[in-house]
């Protein structure tokens, strides 16, 4: 069994510190903030990021930022100038592209393995471990990290070198956003032709309009139970998290010259959302946001 440093035990890495420790590895966590330290099940907690690397042969990260995951890497009490070389790294942030590539250089030029491995499957996913792992690096680098990322998750998928993790997760949630928004003008324009709600699920769920927006997470009450619709649109994956996610895709396309505008249009209407205090509530409640501001029905 690993012995395991994890930094960041937030509401996502939390749980999953905790399913390495019930997979039987010796976890080793860090966290700036009291409570998120108290809240991970099993964890041996210590006191600087850099002592949960020491001796390490896994290193796994789970930060809000690109910013905070470069600084957490490379300053001089950070992890990786105190693991010792050929320990693997694996960042689970959902982070800018261009961030895990330099997390990915730096890792390399200490003689580290390293791998971005954003997941998808929100807080309920990484308490049941039922997480999808999106990863890239190298074939050496994912074959070491595949079984631990099993333990977090099921499925995990190596999308090709440095930062092709990233890269899937802002494309695949750029999807998202968009398509949640489709499928909550379609359901506002039901409503205003009169339209029975389960009537265009019906139709849509097994027509052209088929999306996952609408057949698993569908914005309206009614049609898919599980979904936030049916309980006040609580998350779920928040309406802020869903910007910034947006936000990355956008910083993505521009820095690449990707012609997105209707991801770009999504992140606006989002960033509006947000701004108006709905930034807590599921993303799929941008349904509520896009019937109100339509005319009566
Ligand atoms: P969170 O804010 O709950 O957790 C982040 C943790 O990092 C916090 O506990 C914070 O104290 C800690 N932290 C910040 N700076 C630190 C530092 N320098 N050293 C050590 N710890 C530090 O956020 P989260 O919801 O757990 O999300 C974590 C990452 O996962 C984000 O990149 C997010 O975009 C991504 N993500 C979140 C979800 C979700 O549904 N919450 C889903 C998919 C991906």
């Amino acid at each position: 069994m690993a012995r395991i440093g994890f930094i960041g035990l937030g509401n996502m890495g939390g749980p999953m510190a905790a399913n390495l420790v019930r997979a039987g590895h010796a976890v080793l966590g860090f966290d700036t903030v009291p409570a998120a330290r108290e809240a991970a099940a099993g964890v041996t907690i210590v006191e600087l990021a850099a002592e949960a690397a020491r001796d390490a042969d896994a290193v796994i990260t789970m930060l809000p930022s690109g910013p905070i995951v470069r600084a957490v890497y490379e300053a001089a009490d950070g992890i990786l100038p105190a693991a010792r070389a050929g320990t693997l790294f694996i960042d689970c942030s959902t982070i800018d592209v261009d961030s895990a590539r330099a997390a990915h250089a730096m890792a390399a030029g200490r003689g580290m393995l390293s791998l971005d491995a954003p997941v998808s499957g929100g807080v309920g996913g990484a308490s049941a471990g039922t997480l999808t792992f999106m990863a890239g690096g190298s074939a050496e680098a994912f074959e070491r990290g595949e079984p631990l990322l099993a333990a977090m998750g099921r499925r995990i998928v190596h999308c090709g070198g440095a930062g092709a993790g990233q890269a899937a997760k802002i494309c695949n949630n750029m999807i998202l956003g968009i398509s949640m928004i489709a499928v909550s003008e379609a359901f506002a324009l039901a409503d205003r032709l009169g339209l029975d709600r389960q009537k265009l699920f019906d139709v849509a769920s097994t027509a052209s309009g088929q999306c996952w927006s609408l057949t698993s997470y569908c914005p309206v009450p009614g049609p898919v139970p599980a979904s936030p619709a049916n309980h006040e649109y609580r998350p779920g994956f928040a309406a802020a998290l869903m910007l910034k996610d947006l936000g990355l895709a956008m910083e993505a396309a521009a820095a690449t010259g990707t012609e997105t505008a209707l991801g770009r249009h999504a992140r606006d209407i989002y960033a509006a959302f947000a701004e108006s205090g709905h930034g807590g509530e599921d993303f799929s409640a941008i349904f509520r946001a896009i019937s109100a501001a339509s005319k009566p029905a």
